[in-house]
């Protein structure tokens, strides 16, 4: 008897493990468009076209290489929308008893599959080898440290993958560039043009699709750009090592306004969603160093990205959840304010960062970590609307890396299991790493008053209303010693200023 090979839609890669034996004689690929994926949070619209989409033009090259693919369309009579009830109608259909899957990469989607094997199905589920390190390896790895810091990480993959190694040393002498990848930016920078793949037949039906059910969801279906295909992501990953990685180490840090891209390499949609394997990623960035292509700072920085926080993101994930979704270690209340749906504030950072993210489902790291996520940090937002909020809007999220990289690294929420200390700053890193300010209604220069910028006296705000929580940390410490010195004029300016300012948020 044949079997049921489940994908889902972040699983589209013709390498994935679930369909390694897949016997093209008497096996189904069951391939279901949910309404229950597009709305247990409710996902950005451009996200939703480049999933569906890319959904169906891998059923088509799985069709065309002629295994037979069972599809069912998001808007067929039907479709329940629900998974475990497709499931079951797909077996029925099918009459088999047997699903395979890869392991989903969300802790829900596992549990409803665990639900069916309670309910007498055989499921089984085969490891994600798309990740280089299992959740067991990495649960093994953790088990023998007292402080699971990415740094060490990343080191113990490098040797383990035989990554930009020279025999036992690093490549470069150094395992990490990264103090060499904080320039500003220049002015005059010019950037090549972003990668971009013009909608086809499926796309464009699938666009109109999503605008008639999803159409009150957040953020801009067009322009659409991405690549749908798995030759459109590698066409992606060779024009970003090509044009853009040689720079990538530099500027990695920089923003500036109406530059949503950069020379960041804008691969983590097609990486998270299985149409390019983070191996590839890494070995073409490793050759362009080796021929010489990209200096090391900027080859290194990169695949620590993927190879180190990727990784370890995922193993975070699958090591703490489901408590670590509940985590709120500094006791954080307010509710997200309208403006990162909107865009409508007066501070030009937040409003740069929130309309690329409304037009393009993406936003550097730095703007996600040190723009959007340090207002969220130091305006005290619950951790649950601010997940939520990353988890909707960018096209790469997903839940297994938003939240250790948004409860985690933006808002300190499991009390330093991920970072050493919170990513609080003031407005000026924002200005020396951006030129936001420049066009601001807010003085970034001014610390307090009406026209001081925000960031300033909610940053000192931040550390006196938790100061019980984080004047141990010997990495903050220093910061409660300067706030010390203030006068109190200072010290109640600032209060009264925060305590305005986060009254009017709304
Ligand atoms: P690049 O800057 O070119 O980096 C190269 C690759 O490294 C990325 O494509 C990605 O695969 C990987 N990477 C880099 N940083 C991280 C990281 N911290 N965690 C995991 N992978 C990383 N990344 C997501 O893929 N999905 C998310 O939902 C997501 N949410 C984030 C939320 C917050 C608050 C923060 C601070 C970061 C988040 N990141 C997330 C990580 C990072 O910001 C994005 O991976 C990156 O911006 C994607 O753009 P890029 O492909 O141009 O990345
Ligand atoms: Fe952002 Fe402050 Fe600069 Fe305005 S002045 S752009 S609020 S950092």
């Amino acid at each position: 008897m044949g079997v049921l090979r489940l994908l889902l839609w972040d699983q589209l890669s013709a390498s994935i493990s679930c369909l390694k034996d897949c016997d093209k004689a008497r096996d189904i690929i069951f391939i279901p468009e949910l309404d229950e994926m597009a709305t247990y949070v409710a996902h950005h619209q451009k996200k939703l076209v480049f999933l569906f989409s890319a959904m169906r033009h891998f059923a088509q090259t799985l069709k065309n290489e002629g295994f037979v693919v069972d599809y069912l369309a998001l808007d067929s009579s039907q479709n329940s929308g629900d998974l475990s009830s497709e499931i079951q109608k797909a077996l029925n259909r099918h009459q088999l008893t047997h699903v395979i899957v890869t392991e989903p990469s969300e802790l829900w989607l596992q549990d409803k599959l665990f639900e069916l094997q309670k309910a007498g199905y055989q499921v089984s589920m085969y490891q994600d080898t798309r990740f280089l390190c299992s959740r067991q390896q990495f649960s093994k790895w953790a088990s023998s440290r007292k402080q699971l810091r990415m740094e060490y990480f990343y080191r113990h993959m490098r040797v383990e993958h035989d990554i930009l190694m020279d025999g036992a040393n690093p490549v470069g002498g150094k395992w990490n560039f990264d103090s060499d990848n904080r320039k500003p930016p220049e002015k005059n920078m010019r950037f090549p043009a972003h990668f971009t793949m013009e909608m086809d037949e499926i796309t464009i039906s699938v666009s109109k699709l999503v605008e008639k059910r999803y159409g009150h969801h957040f953020g801009d279906i067009h322009p659409f750009y991405l690549a749908v295909t798995r030759d459109g992501a590698k066409q992606a990953l060779a024009l970003f090592i090509e044009e853009r990685l040689p720079y990538f180490g530099d500027y990695q840090d920089a923003m500036i306004e109406g530059q949503a891209w950069m020379y960041h390499s804008h691969l983590s949609f097609y990486i998270n969603c299985g149409l390019l394997d983070a191996m590839e990623c890494i070995l073409a960035a490793q050759e362009a160093y080796y021929n010489h292509k990209a200096p090391i700072n900027a080859v290194e920085g990169f695949i620590r990205q993927i190879l180190g926080w990727r990784e370890y993101v995922n193993g975070i994930y699958w090591l703490y959840m489901p408590d670590y979704q509940k985590k709120n270690h500094l006791g954080a209340t307010r509710s997200l304010p309208e403006f990162f749906w909107s865009g409508k504030t007066k501070m030009n950072c937040l409003k740069q960062c929130v309309h690329e993210t409304k037009q393009h489902a993406y936003a550097h790291h730095i703007q996600r970590l040190m723009v959007l996520g340090n207002f969220a940090l130091i305006a005290g937002l619950h951790p649950d609307e601010v997940n939520e909020w990353y988890h909707i809007v960018y096209a790469d999220a997903y839940q297994w890396v938003e939240l250790p990289n948004v409860s985690g690294m933006v808002l300190y929420a499991d009390g330093g299991l991920l970072a050493s200390k919170p990513y609080a700053a003031g407005g000026s890193y924002i200005k020396k790493m951006s030129n936001y300010c420049q066009n601001c209604a807010y003085k970034v220069a001014e610390k307090t008053g009406e026209k001081a910028c925000p960031f300033n006296y909610l940053y000192w705000d931040f550390l006196a209303r938790n100061r019980q929580n984080l004047q141990s940390n010997p990495r903050i410490g220093m910061m409660y010693r300067t706030y010390d010195r203030m006068n109190d004029e200072k010290k109640i300016a600032i209060k009264r200023d925060s305590e305005r300012f986060l009254e009017e948020l709304k």
